[in-house]
């Protein structure tokens, strides 16, 4: 096994009915991680692993930022790491990393032994298992963290949540795989994606391609958008865009 990304859910900013918000498991054949851990995805990382809520082997979970969709499931993944220990199925905690900010958020990571939050610094690099993480952060309301994981010569880039902005271009620059977030088309948003601090699907195509990206998987749809309808209009600037399908697992090559 190479680098792999599973994407476990990709509404937001509420699930659809039987979907689940933005989470997503990279795995090398030694370590996984668990990156977003939005409402629906403890359910859905039981179907990868076994024991309690597929908790077996996971190395660590990083989380892009502390808005409901994409940490809210980590309050009942509290549970189900406390469950794994009492279990012996863990032998100690589970590293949380996420943004500091906001504080009240970030104090809800911690839980007994079994889950311990780590801030994250966007400036240093963050090796887990052999899987290396780069940050840089975002334009979003809150602090946000883009991701850069490298394995194996294999580089995937996340851009988590983001208005469009250039200078992204750089950090991506040449990614396998870039996993972008495209919550409007142009068309839906009416020019108001910026001020909400997200992209469009025209907007990630364009990043995409100024990256130089060889391959674009969007993710992070809203339920009342026809994914196919994001697609197209990605495709329109950039044709290798791909629409994320929940539950499917993608080789980063
Ligand atoms: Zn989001």
């Amino acid at each position: 096994m190479g680098l792999r990304l599973t994407v476990l859910g990709h509404c937001s900013p509420y699930p659809r009915p039987g979907g689940a918000c933005p989470g997503y498991l990279v795995e090398t054949a030694c370590t996984r991680v668990l990156v977003d851990c939005g409402s629906g995805i403890v359910a859905r990382l039981g179907r990868t692993a076994s024991g309690p809520a597929g908790l077996d082997g996971l190395d660590a979970v990083v989380l892009s930022h502390l808005h409901a969709d994409h940490f809210s499931d980590v309050l009942v993944l509290r549970y189900a790491a406390d469950a794994a220990m009492r279990l012996g199925r863990r032998s100690g905690p589970l590293c949380v990393y996420a943004p500091a900010e906001p504080a009240v958020e970030f104090g809800l990571l911690s839980y007994r032994q079994a889950l311990r939050a780590v801030p994250v610094d966007p400036r240093r690099e963050l090796g887990v298992g052999d899987l290396v993480f780069r940050f840089t952060l975002t334009r979003h309301p809150v602090p946000t963290l883009g991701m850069l994981i490298e394995a194996g010569g294999r580089r995937l880039g996340y851009t988590a949540d983001t208005a469009y902005d250039p200078a992204l271009a750089g950090f991506f620059e040449g990614v396998d795989l870039l996993l972008a977030e495209a919550t409007f088309t142009e068309a839906w948003a009416g020019g108001r994606a910026d001020e909400a601090g997200h992209m469009t699907a025209e907007g990630a195509a364009r990043l995409a391609a100024r990256a130089g990206a060889r391959r674009l998987l969007l993710t992070h749809f809203l339920p009342l958008l026809d994914p196919a309808e994001v697609g197209r209009a990605a495709r329109a600037v950039y044709a290798e865009a791909e629409v994320s399908v929940e539950g499917t697992t993608y080789e980063v090559w």
